[in-house]
């Protein structure tokens, strides 16, 4: 039998092969409300990589941008009657036409800043330096708006300030807890390390609350994602293995994100797109990927309770299910803590279970259809009369906030452990 390994489109053949054509995606899929036209759906992306498997197609800016058009956001995989996994199949196509064509100017400069640290730390830094030169201050909140359009960015969106000291620089590696108290390893991710260190800082009190020490790796990386929307496999391999070293590193219970695309990523994406082609890493990162856990299960599994540390505020809040933990099926532990919490009320708002619209670079490359994607959203937000909603992922914040902005709402975007931990947040 010939190795498929190095050839990821051989690697998705039987899957691409399960399409039968139904259309029944079309109904949920995100791209498709945006673009209204069939390569943006699931069964147009599978069609298109049935023909790059051929090798009986162009491999022009056209089939570069349709393949762009997809938010991996699951929902055509959950909701396919042939269970056909389209995320996998459109990084497959990604990773092709990478391959084939070689990665974008913009994904060569994503993949320069999440190779490094270091990097990402300097650019932070002059950020805040330079801040006032490129941002203005939007009045009543705490978000930025560039005074004039940068390349991939323009100034039409809110953005969150950068921090000036990173979350991870504001802890000891290892933070001890009480004997016999599970031991935590913390994923932070870049959301949360440079945009909302606010959100690390909820999870670490969270967790010391229940007695657990809190490791967090100095040297862990960006999960990589930003690279896999571009099919920069390479870029995502390299970083996978770093924080398989970073968080090995420690005997732990539990690898715990707050944020829920960093989860996704190790928990599903390391061992579907990295483990699948490296027969030495798979253990590795399946044995990772179990060990992975949001924090939002993981407070109902150690038992918090929310009317020790999170009561305080009281009003309606709202919930959004973030796609990378929606497809985890992770939707009733953030509403069963949101609901323990004295003083707030849950309301539902209409399809909390839909994509925001971010979809990681899909936001950077199709910012127009991005906001489209989340019209309804902040129309569904601001239609409830909460004055918060809550999510369980940083990526979110982001966009649910410029959305909400860009619609003059003053509802306030939070994590949920930011609503847990109002109490210990006040110390
Ligand atoms: S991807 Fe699934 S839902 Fe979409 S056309 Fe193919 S079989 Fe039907
Ligand atoms: S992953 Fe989301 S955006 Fe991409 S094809 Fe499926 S439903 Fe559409």
């Amino acid at each position: 039998m010939s190795d498929h390994t190095n050839d990821p489109l051989k690697r998705v053949e039987e899957q691409l092969k399960k399409c039968v054509k139904c259309g029944a995606c079309r109904a949920n899929c995100p791209a498709f409300t945006a673009f209204q036209r069939e390569p943006a759906v699931a069964r147009g992306k599978v069609a298109l990589t049935q023909h790059l498997l051929k090798d009986d197609i162009d491999l022009d800016d056209q089939t570069y941008l349709a393949m762009s058009k997809c938010l991996l956001c699951g929902s055509c995989v959950e909701k396919c009657p042939n269970e056909v996994p389209t995320d996998e199949i459109v990084i497959a196509a990604r990773e092709a036409l990478a391959k084939k064509r070689g990665l974008t100017t913009f994904h060569k400069a994503v993949a320069q800043v999440i190779q490094s640290r270091t990097r990402m730390k300097l650019g932070a830094k002059a950020a805040g330096l330079l801040g006032p030169l490129f941002f203005k201050k939007v009045p009543q909140n705490s978000g930025l708006r560039l005074r004039f359009p940068l390349p991939f960015v323009g100034n039409q969106r809110y953005i969150p300030a950068i921090a000036k000291t990173p979350f991870m620089e504001r802890y000891p590696e290892v933070i001890e807890g009480e004997p016999g108290k599970p031991r935590i390893v913390f994923f932070v991710g870049c959301m949360i390390n440079f945009a909302y260190p606010r959100v690390g800082v909820a999870t670490v009190k969270l967790l010391r609350h229940l007695g657990c020490t809190v490791i967090i790796p100095k040297d862990q990386q960006c999960c990589g994602l930003p690279g896999m929307s571009g099919g920069d496999i390479v870029t995502v391999r390299e970083l996978a293995q770093q924080n398989l070293t970073a968080l090995e590193k420690y005997e732990a219970d539990y690898v715990v994100s707050s944020c829920a695309t960093c989860g996704g990523a190790l928990h599903r994406l390391y061992p579907l797109v990295v483990g699948k082609r490296n027969p030495e890493l798979r253990d590795r990162l399946e044995r990772l990927a179990k060990k992975t856990v949001d924090i939002a299960p993981l407070l109902r599994q150690l038992g918090l309770d929310p009317a020790e540390t999170g009561a305080g505020v009281s009003g309606k809040v709202t919930y959004h299910d973030p796609c990378h933990l929606r497809t985890r099926k992770l939707t009733t532990q953030p509403r069963e803590l949101i609901t323990t919490t004295p003083g707030l009320e849950l309301v539902e708002m209409e399809g909390a279970d839909r994509c925001c619209g971010l979809g990681g670079t899909f936001n950077v490359y199709h910012y127009e259809s991005s906001m489209a994607i989340n019209e309804a959203k902040s129309e569904a937000i601001i239609a409830t009369g909460a004055s918060a909603v809550a999510t369980g992922c940083p990526g979110c914040m982001m966009q649910l906030d410029d959305g909400l902005k860009q619609h003059g709402s003053t509802v306030e975007v939070v994590h949920t452990v930011e609503l847990l931990a109002r109490i210990l947040l006040k110390d």
